[in-house]
């Protein structure tokens, strides 16, 4: 795609942003009702379009992953957004004779949101920040991901059927076409995707000084406490490396564990894993593709061959690996694993899990099990991560009103529900002067209440 088109398509959105300053409330719902009307007419297509790009991504897995989570935002979004866009009353300093001033602060649209999305969840982390940016008033182009890319032409056609090409515009392509995309002036770009091209994003977004949500990944840890349930455990991390095959930002990376957990958990984890991969060819997905696939096998290949104890499990065309105390200076205990490999560490105390933890980048999230709530509290005012959950993984995301994002390397800002409605505003303070003239004070001799108290 041109460059000078993609000007133009920006162009329109900035244009219509510009004669729209602030959308009703009913144009809002407008919008979202109209996002929610084309992921239900297009659902089937999607779901194949997604099958398609991944030679293997099940019907159910897509239409719940990718469908039902975005719907329920739209639905949550359009249910609060008469309260998100109320003017909140600010008090006014009297001891500057302000008396009779009126102050409030209201969430204004910031204009154009650009959206560059990754290919894990290709309609979802596509429409999720297109929620939160109707929300707020906004108008969108978005970048979908060339690794997805009949998901993404099939997106491009429907934004165009169901909006006008001055509130949606969608760019198709390749690493060119994002380059170029990211030099737009945008009045606030989100990037869904890895650390590497995030920092070039934010260089580029630096030349418009363009605002920037960055939702980036990193290595989630599980915890796990000397009273936590081992079952529940592993039958939760290995959801969370069966579901989309593990290619989820918020999937567990590794697990801590102390010595004596380290076989009853492995042997509940093949055993939930050989248990939830026998549906794999009804209902699984696959590795995206074979570039994805190689690098998860270079990660565990090159553990193994260092000595680490590596257990596979298989089942029909889904393989997950767990890999055992792998050395701290392997790739797979340093780089996201973003696939279906459990790598499982064992630490002598919460202490050491909490020094791995810090180790590391700060985490998108860390997930515990435990059953103390002391426990939990010393680990919360402990480490440093983007969320934080217990006996829990992945379900946090269901909740529609969780703020979203990472801390540090695994991203900036927070997106989804209220969090993301002001993410994309400007939070604009309105003063009305009172009854009383303060032309008075602005004319020297200035009056006592200039001085020093
Ligand atoms: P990807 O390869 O699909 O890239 C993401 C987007 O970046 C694409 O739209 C692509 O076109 C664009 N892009 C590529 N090169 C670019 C450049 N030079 N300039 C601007 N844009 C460019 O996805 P990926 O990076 O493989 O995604 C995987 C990563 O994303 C993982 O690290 C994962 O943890 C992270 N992720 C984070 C979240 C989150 O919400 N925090 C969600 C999903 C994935």
């Amino acid at each position: 795609m041109e460059s000078n088109s993609l000007s133009t398509q920006f162009q329109a959105l900035s244009r219509a942003a510009g004669d729209e300053v602030y959308p009703s409330l009913a144009v809002r719902r407008d919008r979202l009702t109209r996002l929610e009307a084309m992921l239900r007419d297009k659902e089937g297509l999607l779901c194949d379009a997604m099958n398609q790009d991944y030679g293997h991504r099940s019907k159910r897995q897509s239409a719940f992953a990718d469908i039902t989570t975005t719907l329920k935002s739209i639905n949550h979004a359009r249910r609060h957004l008469r309260f998100w866009m109320a003017k909140t009353p600010r008090q006014v300093d009297m001891s500057l004779r302000l008396t009779g001033a009126r102050s409030y602060s209201e969430y204004v649209p910031k204009g154009v949101v650009g959206v560059i999305s990754p290919w894990n969840f290709p309609v979802n982390l596509t429409f999720s920040p297109v929620v939160s940016a109707f929300a707020a008033g906004n108008r969108v182009f978005i970048k979908p991901s060339e690794v997805t890319p009949a998901t993404a032409e099939l997106i491009q056609a429907a934004c165009s059927e169901y909006f006008q090409p001055d509130e949606v515009a969608v760019a198709c392509g390749g690493v060119e076409v994002a380059k170029q995309f990211v030099e737009l002036p945008f009045d606030h770009l989100i990037y869904t995707g890895g650390e590497v091209i995030a920092k070039s994003i934010m260089a580029a977004a630096a030349n418009n000084l363009v605002p920037l949500t960055l939702e980036l990944g990193g290595k989630s840890p599980v915890m796990i406490a000397d009273d936590a349930d081992l079952s529940q455990a592993a039958k939760k991390v290995a959801f969370g490396k069966i579901f989309n095959a593990g290619q989820i930002c918020i999937a567990p990376d590794y697990v801590m564990l102390n010595p004596a957990q380290l076989e009853p958990f492995v042997s509940a984890l093949e055993a939930a894993l050989q248990h939830m991969a026998s549906a794999h060819d009804s209902d699984g997905v696959d590795v995206v593709n074979d570039r994805h696939r190689q690098r998860i096998d270079f990660l565990v290949d090159e553990a193994r061959q260092a000595g680490a104890d590596v257990r596979t499990v298989q089942c029909g065309a889904y393989r997950a690996d767990i890999v055992i105390n792998p050395d701290a200076d392997m790739a797979i205990c340093s780089q996201e694993i973003f696939g279906p490999v459990v790598v499982v560490r064992t630490c002598n105390s919460v202490t050491e899990q909490l020094a791995e933890v810090a180790a590391r980048p700060h985490p998108l999230v860390a997930y515990y099990f435990g059953r103390s709530s002391a426990g939990f509290e010393h680990v919360a005012r402990q480490i440093r991560c983007g969320a934080l959950v217990k006996n829990d993984i992945i379900f946090q995301y269901a909740n529609d009103d969780f703020p979203f994002g990472g801390v540090g390397a695994s991203g900036m800002g927070k997106y989804r529900g209220i969090d993301g409605f002001q993410e994309f505003s400007n939070l604009r303070p309105v003063f009305k002067s009172g009854a009383i003239d303060t032309s008075s004070l602005v004319t020297p001799p200035y009056p006592r209440l200039f001085e020093a108290v």
